[in-house]
């Protein structure tokens, strides 16, 4: 399928042609602290198929094996966008927030579990309102992020 995406501010934009069935879920502690969220939804896309307009800023992640990886945000408004490899990038992983057709892809996988919030199961449980918080415990109702 082909894909459309770009970050907050609109200064980095995409495009690509993606497989669908290849997005994953990752649970581990270096996506749950970078991506400010408990866990992170990638999309995998060979980098000849992304057409990517602007320029992001990088991040390289060191992980616990000496594994680099290319962490690219919008310097601008610091939406994730991809993570590569940092030598050669073969593969963007890319951030399913900043994916326009998001709600499609539906993650065929996760990893990491053991490292996934324990919580995570029960938000369906968890009170909740269809837009915003309306509820007075809730702060400022009209700025809840
Ligand atoms: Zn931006
Ligand atoms: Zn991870």
């Amino acid at each position: 399928m082909n894909i459309t995406g770009q970050c907050h501010c609109g200064a980095i934009r995409f495009t690509a042609t993606a497989q669908p069935e290849r997005v994953f879920v990752c649970h581990c502690a270096d996506c749950q602290v970078i991506s400010g969220a408990p866990f992170r939804a990638v999309l995998p896309v060979p980098v000849d198929q992304v057409e990517l307009q602007g320029v992001p800023k990088q991040y390289v992640k060191i992980a616990a094996t000496g594994n680099r990886r290319v962490q690219a945000f919008c310097a601008d408004c610091g939406t994730q966008l991809f993570a590569t490899e940092a030598d050669t990038p073969k593969t963007l992983n890319i951030r399913l927030g900043c994916i326009n057709e998001r709600a499609q892809l539906k993650p065929v996988l996760q990893v990491w579990r053991d490292s996934a919030m324990p919580w995570l199961h029960e938000l369906d449980d968890v009170p909740a309102h269809r837009q915003g918080r309306d509820s007075p415990l809730a702060g400022n109702p009209s700025t809840p992020c």
